[in-house]
């Protein structure tokens, strides 16, 4: 299973959660709330590109304004 390093922008605390292909990526801190940044730092395999994450993010971005509507 692969490890994903994620960033929080307001806290700057990094991390690590360990998540299926499959997961959700996170898109909030646990702590804080804070947009997080999904970082590239591990992992055995390279993701080479930048499509991947632009896609990733449009998608993450949609679902998150949709659930977010109180
Ligand atoms: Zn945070």
């Amino acid at each position: 299973m692969p490890l994903y390093e994620y960033q929080c922008s307001a806290c700057q605390k990094v991390h690590e959660v360990m998540q299926k292909f499959s997961d959700e990526p996170l898109t909030r801190c646990p702590e804080c709330q804070g947009p997080l940044n999904k970082l590239m730092s591990t992992g055995s395999f390279a993701l080479k590109g930048t499509g991947w994450y632009t896609t990733d993010y449009k998608r993450a971005s949609a679902k998150s304004g949709g659930e977010s509507a109180t």
